[in-house]
């Protein structure tokens, strides 16, 4: 992680820009999943499951971005993503629970 803080601090695109890039990159994946799914009208692409890794990778890579560009220090970014992992994952595993 303490890449993606370096590198986001590197990159000088604002909040809104990187929020954008995420809507970007998530079409990309979305594009991908409807190939190899074989969606209807999607299937004169030709996307793999190597393309969904790579698009979801990528996805994954501009959200931490947006993440880390909204703390002042690696230290705040590590310990939030640890702390939201954690209390998204467990709110998560409760909904799976109750179902
Ligand atoms: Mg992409």
């Amino acid at each position: 992680m303490r890449e993606i803080y370096e590198l986001t601090q590197l990159d000088g695109k604002s909040l809104q820009e990187r929020t954008l890039k995420l809507s970007e990159e998530s079409g990309e994946l979305a594009q991908a999943v409807l190939t190899v799914t074989k969606a209807p009208g999607s299937t004169y692409k030709n996307h793999s499951l190597a393309d969904v890794r790579e698009e979801a990778a990528d996805a994954a890579i501009v959200a931490l971005s947006i993440l880390a560009q909204t703390c002042s220090s690696e230290a705040e970014f590590s310990a939030e993503l640890d702390r939201l992992m954690g209390a998204k994952c467990a709110k998560w595993k409760s909904v799976l629970s109750q179902g």
